[in-house]
């Protein structure tokens, strides 16, 4: 082999935002803080803190390798934490505080966290998990000196003094672009929560690829609002993504509801925003209570869960903004395909476009996928034949952090996501159901999915579930399960999927429950519910 005679400077996390600060000194950051007030800074400001942020920890002898936790909303001061941990060669692991405290415990002790940086909100949380952890030294409340006079808070210290003992310029260590950077644990629906072990250079290739026009399209014009958490999958690489080319980053803290978000993307003329679907319906219905337009966005990235068409359809008719449907997981870093616009795309009628908009897109450069049929041959790509969806890539898990656990990494170093997905000739894949979701019925796969887009949009009906649940003839039928606002009558909930839906993917019977079950992540917990409903068709004999 001819080896090539380029430099091999390492793809390093800190980079980043050292760019930022020399090259996109005005751009910076926006956050809602603790108490509701707005914050914002430069980047060049931000690298002057997360210098002393860096000073500060070695101070505390924190250790190349050593897992420093948070437990904290999007705002700067996790975004501080973000850099100058993995600049100092240090990982951060950030712990998402929707997990059952018996999963944070677990997940605290099996990453061996040195310390903990915890938002003031969730100190009921730590103060009902502390006395089992096992290796934590030191807390720290992220907030001003004095802002926390809650008995809970006992031995935690104030992070503004942690930092004011940090002094200036940090000697940053030299890394080498494999080490680990960050940790994230996979919502773990079934048994423990599994560590995902970010390195440098899978979150800068990440990045690079989302901030492009294969994912968010940011430049330096953009004001991007992230919604989603960067407790969980480092908030689709949004941290990352912004400062590497200059966008001003805005952070809503913890306040998620829609009145807060439509304040700050009003004030901040924010032009794109990334979110799960739950909490855009709740910035849609409180933009209709005050009949008021999303005047500034021009795109709203939604993953995490499917996106139906009501909302893409709401979303552009009512405010004038694109959908760009994307997915990922957390082993993916998290993000594997965005559905972005094309000139193909802009040019068909809408009804087509919007039907397109509903796949979850196609891999974002770095990315290849397959899927294998159930014989465990690979499908044809032309959009009808589903299939396990296997990946591959540079920022995708090649095991877990701390396990011995490989049922999902197969030959040839290929990962299995658990769903099962179409891929068409265009490339564009479409998730079906996750493999444990999809209803066999009577030999052929149901998508719950597909069940309950067609049920999104039926005034009254707040939330859907479909789940597959054992017949006597047909092994398995589908049930619709939903949360209403208002009495409908269940004869026209059916009737109104019916006519949407092909005749063997109609429900069977559906049930009006009080609330649905939801994990961390905010997905639905479908096995829940199976379990519950077991019995429901038993009897039936259609
Ligand atoms: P995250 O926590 O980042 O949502 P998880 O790893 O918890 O990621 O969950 C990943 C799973 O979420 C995927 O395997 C897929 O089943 C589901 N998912 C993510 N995005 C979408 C989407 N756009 N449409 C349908 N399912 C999705």
């Amino acid at each position: 082999m001819l080896t090539g005679q380029m430099m091999g400077e390492p793809l390093l996390i800190l980079d980043l935002l050292r760019h930022a600060a020399l090259c996109h000194p005005q751009a910076g950051i926006v956050s809602r803080c603790h108490d509701g007030s707005i914050h914002r800074y430069s980047y060049a400001e931000a690298w002057s803190r997360v210098n002393r942020l860096a000073g500060a920890l070695s101070e505390l002898s924190v250790a190349p390798g050593d897992r420093v936790g948070t437990i904290a909303w999007n705002d700067y001061r996790h975004f501080e934490l973000y850099y100058a941990v993995s600049g100092s060669g240090a990982v951060i692991h950030t712990i998402n505080p929707r997990l059952s405290d018996e999963q944070i415990v677990y997940i605290i002790n099996h990453a061996g966290d040195r310390f903990l940086f915890v938002d003031p909100d969730f100190l009921p949380l730590l103060a009902r998990i502390s006395p089992q952890l096992e290796t934590v030294e030191g807390v720290f409340l992220l907030c001003e000196p004095g802002e926390v006079m809650d008995a809970a808070a006992g031995e935690a210290r104030c992070y503004e003094d942690l930092l004011a003992g940090g002094g200036g310029e940090f000697a940053w260590p030299a890394l080498e672009e494999t080490a680990a950077a960050s940790l994230c644990y996979t919502s773990g629906t079934t048994g423990n929560p599994k560590g995902v072990l970010y390195s440098h250079r899978s979150t800068v290739l990440h990045a690079r690829a989302v901030a492009g026009s294969e994912g968010w399209s940011l430049s330096s014009f953009s004001s991007v609002l992230a919604v989603v958490p960067m407790f969980h999958a480092s908030a689709w690489g949004l941290p990352y993504a912004a400062t590497m080319l200059g966008a001003n980053l805005v952070l809503p803290g913890g306040r998620l509801d829609g009145a807060s978000l439509y304040e700050l993307i009003d004030s901040e003329r924010v032009d794109a925003m990334c979110g799960v679907p739950t909490v855009w319906q709740g910035l849609l219905d409180h933009m209709q209570q005050v009949g008021k337009r999303l005047e500034s966005v021009e795109k709203a990235v939604v993953g995490g869960s499917a996106v139906p068409l009501s909302m893409i359809q709401r979303f552009e008719d009512e405010h004038d903004v694109f959908v760009m449907h994307g997915w990922g997981m957390t082993e993916m870093s998290p993000v594997g395909a965005v559905n972005y616009p094309t000139p193909s795309m802009m040019a068909m009628d809408k009804e087509a476009r919007h039907n397109l908009q509903l796949k979850q897109g196609r891999p974002v450069f770095g990315v290849t996928m397959k899927i294998l049929g159930p014989d465990g041959r690979e499908q044809p790509q032309d959009g009808r034949s589903p299939g396990r969806l296997l990946v591959k890539g540079p920022w995708i898990a090649e095991s877990y952090y701390k396990s011995d656990d490989r049922s999902a990494f197969l030959e040839g170093g290929w990962f299995d996501t658990g769903d099962i997905a179409t891929i068409d000739e265009q490339g564009y894949m479409h998730i079906v159901d996750r493999v444990k979701d999809v209803i066999k019925s009577g030999g052929e796969w149901v998508s719950s999915i597909e069940i309950e887009n067609a049920i999104a949009g039926l005034e009254g009906v707040t939330e859907a579930c479909a789940i597959g649940v054992p017949h006597p003839r047909w092994g398995e039928r589908p049930l619709l399960l939903v949360t209403v606002d208002r009495a409908i009558p269940e004869r026209d909930i059916l009737s109104h999927v019916a006519g949407k839906l092909p005749r063997m993917s109609r429900p069977d019977d559906v049930v009006i429950v009080d609330a649905l079950p939801h994990n961390a992540t905010g997905k639905l917990l479908k096995k829940v519910l199976r379990d519950q409903y077991r019995d429901h068709l038993m009897n039936a004999s259609g």
